[in-house]
């Protein structure tokens, strides 16, 4: 079993093992760094093959979390944490409670929220054991459900309206056609408010009752999930799975922008400067879907919504600064975004 020798290990500042025999936990939290404040990031339940396959996705995951927290201005460092095991059979209270002591002992260097497999009452269950966690309702605003997709959402129609004034020179998005990939928690709320601003919606979803529901409430036109990467529209935003853009799907792509919700859409950081010789504006992916960790951390300071969606707003002016600094300097937005971060959290300086 490897960790420092991960190759998603990057420097990494701690990481935690830890169980509890009689709830079956099996947990890794990894923190990655800690320069801008206490690391943050979900705790993902997954029947991982592998105790390795899973020590390499906390890393993984925790380091992301670095990069997204420091792009999206908030006082937070990188962490995620996975705990082994199937989420449809093997949840119970108990579970969650020793997630919770696991948590505590890291002494606040860590704070848990919910993600894949994971649920807001399952970080109730972990709030009866520590204080460091978030995405939780609080029981006053009914914006605030412990959901963060209508965040990320946001976040993320933010990231395309910048997108569509880089290129366009407005972001006036009547009549623009956007093709949405998945209508799952982010999707869906994308496509209302894209269609409240007037856009064209195409759509696909492996799921047919949430196409039906799209075409119906947007009057979107529904393709079938082999065709969506491929169809002739303004703007793709991928709102399913990573690795969407990839050598296979580069060649077909029919859009001026890719602006959607899914995390690590670029199979390999190579098909970042393909998007820019083949003239689409990539806006990067964990730029503008931080509107959710946005959130839980404005809900854990007690702050309103409405201060949530202001940060939210800046996502904008993050995203225009990359498309700037990327074209000044001929490089991929992707790569810019990172050494962005980079400099705003203080691992390497860089030219760009
Ligand atoms: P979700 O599981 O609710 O929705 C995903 C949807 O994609 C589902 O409806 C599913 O049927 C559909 N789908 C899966 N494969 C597909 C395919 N090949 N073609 C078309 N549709 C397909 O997930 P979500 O919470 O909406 O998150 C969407 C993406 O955004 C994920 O990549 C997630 O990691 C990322 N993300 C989510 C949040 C959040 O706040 N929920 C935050 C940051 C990033």
């Amino acid at each position: 079993m490897n960790v420092f020798s991960d190759t998603a290990f990057d420097g990494h500042e701690q990481v935690v093992f830890a169980s509890d025999t009689a709830s079956g936990l099996k947990t890794i939290i990894a923190v990655h760094n800690t320069n801008l404040g206490p690391s943050l990031g979900g705790c993902r339940m997954w029947p991982y093959a592998t105790e390795q396959e899973a020590i390499h996705d906390a890393l993984r995951l925790s380091r992301g979390m670095t990069y997204k927290s420091a792009l999206a201005n908030l006082p937070l460092g990188g962490g995620k944490s996975v705990i082994i095991g199937d989420p449809r059979s093997q949840k119970t209270p108990e579970l969650f409670r020793a997630m919770g002591r696991a948590v505590e002992q890291v002494g606040g260097r860590y704070i848990v929220a919910e993600d894949v497999g994971t649920s807001p009452a399952d970080m109730e269950q972990i709030a009866s054991q520590t204080k460091h966690v978030g995405g939780i309702s609080d029981g006053k605003d009914p914006a605030r459900t412990g959901d963060p997709s209508p965040f990320t959402a946001y976040g993320v129609f933010i990231g395309l309206k910048e997108a569509a004034r880089f290129k366009n020179g407005h972001d006036d998005l009547t009549g623009m056609r956007v093709a949405v990939q998945g209508l799952g928690h982010v999707g869906y709320h994308l496509c209302q408010m894209l269609y409240d601003a007037g856009a064209k919606l195409v759509v696909a979803d492996l799921n047919q009752a949430s196409v039906t529901k799209a075409v119906d409430a947007f009057g979107a036109t529904a393709v079938s999930v082999e065709n969506i990467l491929s169809v002739d529209t303004d703007i793709l935003a991928p709102c399913a799975l990573g690795g969407v853009i990839n050598d296979r799907t580069l060649e077909k792509l029919r859009v001026g922008i890719i602006a959607g919700a899914a995390n690590n859409q670029l199979e390999h950081a190579r098909h970042g400067d393909m998007l820019r010789e083949a003239g689409i504006l990539y806006a990067p992916d964990y730029v503008i879907n931080a509107g959710g960790v946005v959130e839980v951390h404005y809900c854990r300071e007690g702050k309103p919504v409405s201060d949530t969606n202001k940060h939210i707003k800046g996502i904008g002016a993050t995203v225009r600064e990359i498309f700037d600094r990327a074209s000044q300097q001929n490089l991929s937005t992707s790569f810019v975004a990172d050494r962005l971060a980079e400099e705003r959290f203080g691992l390497r300086q860089h030219a760009a």
